[in-house]
C-alpha cells in the first residue's frame, strides 16, 4: 500500500505539521488549510504550491 507525506518543515517553515493521506488528490486541500491557519496564506502562490508538491513524498506501508 501507498501513501502520501508531507511535512511542512521540508517548505521551509518552523513548523511540527505533517499530513499523510493514502491518496496524492487529498493532500493539497488538507494543505491549504493548514497553510491558511498556521501560515495566514489566503491565497497560495504557485511557486509554494510547486514547492509543496515537489516535498510530497511517496511512502510504501
Ligand atoms: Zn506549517
Amino acid at each position: 500500500m501507498t501513501r502520501f507525506h508531507f511535512k511542512c518543515r521540508d517548505v521551509g517553515y518552523e513548523c511540527s505539521y505533517e499530513v499523510d493521506q493514502p491518496q496524492a488528490k487529498d493532500m493539497m486541500p488538507s494543505i491549504r488549510i493548514h497553510m491558511k491557519y498556521a501560515h495566514q496564506i489566503w491565497t497560495m502562490p504557485q511557486d509554494l504550491e510547486d514547492k509543496i508538491s515537489a516535498a510530497i513524498k511517496e511512502i510504501q506501508v
